[in-house]
């Protein structure tokens, strides 16, 4: 008899389908068929020699096909199950029968979120006691029944909520089935089986992120669990940013007028180092400040020659690819341009047009708006016009 440990998950459920055409351990869970998660925690364990997954008989072909796929360094073998879950158990136990391991962990394949620490803690465990479950302590209140009528509320310092990997010496747990077959018992958890036999059963930790999926509701949660443990971070509250930019430029005689990068007719032109474009310094601004990248003034200095006169969207541009390389990509933006003179809804669209070619988005989602300022302050005197932006950026790593 090998020294070594095997596991044996039990995917052989035929019911509880999540309204698709496969049992639950086949539903997709981040790209993988949810029983395969338990395999590759398995795989990942020294201890673990083989590993045998027990299957409904009608599913015996797409278990194997998606084993064999899996290319892992560990032996997987697909065996079929039986009428009850401890007759899949046993056709399991005796699938490894003639080169039987010296342990053997009993997991339930809609556990996906099993870690190799639980695992070979389970193990070690069991080197030292022959018969142990993964356990949690309980910590809902629970009462006992008889119909509607409470009998009694038990102590819960004395519970514990149950839990695979239930790891066995495979020899005790063989007996402890055939004895249970030979009585006809009904026995829906190995740990009783054992119990039922007379050898004690002790208890090593699990971790509440150890979940059973029993619903469609619980795969979002094990998916959560799953994109935190790769390092990808979870929830759009991380993977967005969001960016303010204001500007406001002088009117004055002799220049010309650019928003947006598109240039309007008009006596009067924004001064600045640049093209003065207001529009484009705000949503310029918006994604710096969104990226966490400072301010259009620290990049294009309006000392520096290199941008008198600069084309603004050269500048936006230059800005986006900055973003790009921190990792932020923008979403949407949305400008608020505060001009007294000139009317500017005919320019809208062709201002939505040049921004959404300089930020290398969709037009849809690019919003140009324009005010007056209702006669008051430098806006509505005609003195300047400013411009307001927000922008959002989305990391390019999802
Ligand atoms: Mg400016």
């Amino acid at each position: 008899m090998s020294e070594n440990a095997a596991a044996l998950i039990v995917a052989a459920g035929k019911g509880q389908r999540f309204g698709g055409s496969l049992p639950k351990v086949y539903v997709d869970l981040c790209g993988e068929p949810l029983f395969v998660w338990a395999i590759r925690a398995y795989a990942d364990v020294p201890e673990i020699s083989r590993i045998v997954v027990v299957v409904a008989a009608e599913f015996h072909d797409i278990a194997e096909h998606i084993c064999m796929k899996l290319a892992l360094g560990t032996r997987v073998d697909v065996v079929d199950g039986g009428a009850r879950r401890q007759d899949s158990v046993m056709n399991g136990l005796h699938a490894m029968a003639a080169d039987a391991p010296s342990i053997v962990c009993i997991h339930d394949g809609a556990r996906p979120l099993v870690t190799p620490a639980i695992i070979r803690a389970s193990i070690d465990a069991c080197r030292m006691h022959g018969a142990v479950v993964v356990s949690m302590p309980v910590t809902d209140t629970i009462k006992a029944f008889d119909g509607e009528q409470v009998l009694e509320t038990l102590d819960r310092s004395k519970l514990r909520a149950i839990q695979t990997p239930q790891t066995f010496r495979y020899d005790l747990i063989v007996a402890a089935h055939e004895y249970a077959d030979q009585r006809g018992l009904d026995v829906t958890d190995d740990g009783s089986v054992v119990e039922t036999y007379g050898h004690p059963v002790v208890s090593s930790e699990g971790s509440a992120e150890n979940l059973k999926v029993t619903e469609a509701g619980d795969l979002p949660h094990a998916a959560w669990i799953i994109s935190r443990r790769q390092g990808r971070t979870v929830g759009c509250t991380v993977n967005i940013r969001v960016g303010h930019g204001y500007d406001l430029h002088r009117l004055v005689e002799s220049r010309r007028l650019v928003l947006c990068g598109v240039e309007i007719e008009h006596p009067l032109g924004l001064l600045g180092h640049s093209d003065a474009d207001v529009a484009l310094h705000a949503v310029a601004d918006a994604i710096l400040g969104a990226a966490g990248l400072g301010d259009i003034g620290q990049h294009f200095p309006d000392t520096s020659e290199e941008f008198k006169g600069a084309d603004s969207r050269r500048l936006l541009a230059e800005v986006v690819q900055m973003a790009s390389e921190a990792g932020w990509n923008a979403g949407n933006v949305d400008v608020t341009i505060i001009a007294q003179q000139p009317k500017l809804a005919p320019h809208r669209q062709a201002m939505i047009a040049s921004l959404a070619n300089t930020l290398g988005v969709d037009e849809a989602n690019v919003s140009v708006k324009a005010t007056t300022n209702e006669g008051l302050g430098p806006e509505g005197e005609g003195k300047a016009i400013s411009s307001h932006a927000v922008v959002l950026l989305y990391h390019n790593a999802q």
